[in-house]
Parts: structure tokens; sequence; C-alpha cells
């Protein structure tokens, strides 16, 4: 961990102010939309132009990207606006193009990073690469080490430029976010690896256009430093993403009012705000479990009066009491706070039941 550390050159990103821009489609579509785009993000902004090239969809039939000739609109835009361009790539075949185009930064995507196999395939193929930008998407799921990992194995190639992306975890449960950003395990990644860039996508995070600034502020809060945000010239009419593209001009409304918070921040408050954030997060996960809990209690609730069961079973209640104030003093929480908490649950659960 300490080498990969230390073999970190972050010169592509300190030379600019924070924070660092990197903005463009979900997917590449046209030539025209293309070079709109980017002629319509501001270069005093914005660092990197991106889109995507070779499209990981969920679902088959649906579309894939443009592939090559996407390649060469990016390289339209890298001569035209002076901007740097940005890709996707997921195999040495696309390493290999996006190389041969010039493309200035090539980021991981969040399918590729958990797998081992892609991310040893791809820094194979990046070997005496040294001057690309690599930018690595956190895994679908909260796997620090597989994440730590894949910039491992690119390291050992010597790839010496390298950032990661903050895009949240996919979550089975009800959740506001398309993806769940988890804020406390970007801290544990930056205490174990303190020179990594870390930059952050609120429109994978979100998956719509509403919660992006919010997303944003967080990011600035955690000290993220840079963003990856999807811009389009006529977002509702994208190929792919649709509901999380804003436009260019939205795109500079939001970083100008990021400045003004900037200029009038403390550092003492900002570290205040991202405890904030850190709370309300575990209590907006705690309000979907609560949820969660009560919609089975009404199943439950039906069942026992269809098999005429009664609804109070005391044994049930005690076993169930008993255990989980063991459970929570193993983890420092009082007994008396989980007692209240759960004979309040309790409570609760039986007038559901008693509903039906
Ligand atoms: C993207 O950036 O367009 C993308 C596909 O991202 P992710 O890998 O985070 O899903
Ligand atoms: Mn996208």
């Amino acid at each position: 961990m300490e080498k990969l550390n230390n073999s970190i050159d972050r010169s592509w990103i300190d030379k600019w102010n924070q924070p660092f821009i990197i903005s463009g489609p979900c997917s590449a579509e046209s030539e025209l939309q293309i070079l709109e785009t980017a002629n319509r993000l501001n270069p005093s902004h914005v660092q990197v132009f991106r889109a995507g090239i070779w499209k990981p969809r969920t679902k088959p039939n649906t579309f894939e990207g443009v592939g090559q000739i996407g390649l060469e609109w990016l390289h339209k835009v890298k001569k035209n606006t002076g901007l740097m361009v940005a890709t996707e790539i997921a195999n040495a075949e696309h390493v290999k193009l996006a190389i041969s185009f010039e493309i200035d930064v090539l980021w991981i995507g969040a399918r590729s990073t958990a797998s081992p196999f892609t991310i040893q395939e791809i820094a194979d193929a990046l070997e005496g690469e040294n001057n690309k930008i690599i930018l690595v998407k956190n895994p679908i799921h909260p796997d620090i080490e597989l994440w730590i990992g894949a910039l491992e194995r690119l390291s050992d190639k010597g790839v010496r430029k390298l950032g990661v992306i903050h895009r949240g975890f996919y979550t089975y449960k009800n959740s506001k976010y398309r993806n769940q950003p988890n804020w406390n395990l970007l801290l544990n990644f930056r205490s174990l690896l303190p020179r990594i860039p870390i930059i952050c996508d609120p429109s994978h995070i979100c998956g719509n256009k509403e919660g992006i600034l919010d997303i944003t502020k967080k990011a600035y809060h955690f000290q993220c430093e840079g963003l990856m945000i999807e811009s389009h010239c006529d977002p509702d009419h994208a190929w792919s993403d649709a509901q999380q593209q804003i436009t260019p001009e939205n795109l500079l409304e939001m970083l100008e009012e990021l400045t003004c918070i900037k200029k009038c921040d403390q550092k003492s408050k900002r570290d205040l705000d991202s405890f904030r954030i850190l709370i309300d997060e575990l209590d907006e996960n705690i309000i979907t479990l609560l949820a969660e809990r009560m919609n089975i209690s009404k199943k439950l609730g039906v069942l026992k009066k269809y098999s005429d069961i009664a609804i109070l079973q005391p044994s049930r209640w005690e076993d169930l009491l008993k255990k989980s104030i063991n459970f929570g003093k193993s983890l420092g929480i009082s007994e008396e706070l989980l007692e209240g908490i759960f004979k309040m649950l309790h409570k609760e659960s039986i007038k559901i039941q008693n509903k039906n």
C-alpha cells in the first residue's frame, strides 16, 4: 500500500485550481452532438471533455456506443478546444485504439473494476504508457480491497498518473440514489492512500439532474479534488442516461454556486458539515430499514390472521429483545437506548399487525 501511495504522480491534477472538472455526454452519439457539447462547455471551468464510446449497458439490445468513430470526434474536440479528452476503456483493444487517437484520460468503469481479469488485461496493455491519466471508478459493490487491488495492478505495470472516481455503489434497497454514495468508505480510502486524487461522479450517484448539486456540495465537504458530471447539448434526447445529464450552461451555474460556497468557507465549518453529512446519510438508511421492517410486520399480521395465531407472542418478543440488546451492547450501544428503541418498535409492529 505504501509503495502504491508513494508511486503516485499527482502533477496532472495539482497544476489546476480545484475542483478539476471532467464533463461531457454519457455517450458519443454523433459528431455534431460531440462538437456542440464541447463548444458550449466553458474551457475556463472544464479541464477534460468526456464521452463514452463503448458503453457497458445493463441490458442487451440497447445502444452500446458508436465505437471507434467516436475516437475521431474526440480527437477533433482536443484539436479544436484544447481540452483534454477522456473515454472509458474495458479491454486491451480499447486501450490500443484510445492511445492511437491520443486520448489523454482513460477511465475504467465500475463493472470492469469489479473484475480482476479485466483489470489485469488493461494493466498489461498500459505497460510503458506512462503519460496517460488513468482513473479507476469504484467497483459496483463497496469492496475497498478490490478497488485498491485494481490500482495495485496498474501501478505494478508502471502507471503513475492514477486517480479514482467515486460513482456510488449498487444497492438492492429502496434508495433515492441510483448508486448509493459511501462517504465513510471514501474517508477510509483517503486515510489508506492519501496521495491518490479522488474525483466524485454525482451523475451516476444520483441518476437524476435534481440531486447533482447536493452531491457536488457533499463531494466538496469530503475534499474530493475533482468532479465528473455528465453534460449534453440536448439532454432530454440523449441516447443513454437522459435523466441525469444536464446542459453545459447548467453545469456552469452549478460550478459558480460551488465557488461561492468555497469563498465563504471556514475549515472548522467544513469539518462539522462533513460529520453532519455522515449522520444524515446514516439516518436515511435507518429510516429506509424501518420502512422495510414495518412492511414485513404488515405481511406477518395478514399471515397470523389467516392462520389464526395470536398477534402477541410473548416468548418470541422476549427472545428478540434479549438478542437485540446483547448484539447492540457488543457494539458499544447502551442497554437503555436499545431497550427504549425496541419497545417502541415492537409496540408499533403490534399496532400494524392488528390493523389487518
Ligand atoms: C459512465 O461514466 O458513463 C459509466 C458507464 O459509468 P459507470 O461505470 O460508473 O457506470
Ligand atoms: Mn452514463
